[in-house]
């Protein structure tokens, strides 16, 4: 998909897939990702990088700051946090790795519309739901900041 990129977390266990909004920074700007296991030693106070339930986004900021005009902000003024909350450098789906597990649960339910549509359609109405609440009360950023 154009304007999005996959990559491995430090320690390669999981993947996560990055949304780079109005196309403005790439995979350039995107220096490492922690996931939950990887990310334990990782230090808390810093200007690049985004904590999200134990992910870490770690940004390049050189790359970053090279653009910030185009984001309209001040080189100076950028931090990885504004980047992710505006969507410049932010997970594609709800949470890192949402593109894998959302594909899993819809193919569950998926099997249902060959046997009942009305069922399926209520299946997947009722998992929209359900989900949004779930990522909700898993407190992730993007679900926070909407
Ligand atoms: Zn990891």
């Amino acid at each position: 998909m154009c304007g999005s990129y996959r990559k491995a977390c430090a320690c390669g266990e999981r993947v996560c897939e990055i949304f780079f909004g109005k196309m403005v920074l790439d995979e350039r700007s995107i220096a490492e990702v922690y996931c939950p296991k990887c990310s334990q030693g990782v230090k808390r106070e810093s200007d690049n990088k985004v904590w999200d339930n134990g992910w870490v986004l770690e940004l390049n900021m050189d790359a970053v700051r090279a653009r910030a005009t185009m984001m309209g902000i001040a080189p100076e003024a950028v931090t990885a946090s504004w980047v992710f909350d505006e969507g410049y450098a932010t997970w594609v789906g709800l949470t890192p790795d949402d593109f894998q597990r959302r594909e899993v649960e819809r193919t569950e339910i998926q099997k249902l519309a060959k046997t009942d549509l009305r069922a399926y359609i209520n299946a997947m109405r009722e998992w929209g739901r359900a989900r949004e609440k779930r990522l909700e009360e898993e407190g992730w950023r993007k679900v926070k900041h909407r």
